[in-house]
């Protein structure tokens, strides 16, 4: 099942906060707020489990300028 990742970040150029989820893994999925691209880089594994590690973008909705975040 695919899994979603919640995103909240400011954009570089206007600072405008940007909500949204980006899907990891396949299946069915369901996106919420704007939409974002995710591309896997690693794991973090941590006392609280695994978690995926990776890179978001997305264009933001106020200024249409295309971000990219480390999460
Ligand atoms: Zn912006």
């Amino acid at each position: 099942m695919a899994e979603s990742i919640r995103v909240k970040v400011k954009c570089h150029a206007c600072g405008n906060e940007i909500r949204g989820t980006a899907k990891y893994g396949s299946g069915h999925y369901v996106a919420e707020g704007v939409p974002f691209e995710f591309i896997a880089t690693g794991k973090i594994e941590s006392d609280k489990g695994r978690r995926v590690k990776g890179e978001v973008v997305c264009i933001c909705p106020s200024c249409t300028v295309k971000n990219k975040f480390q999460i």
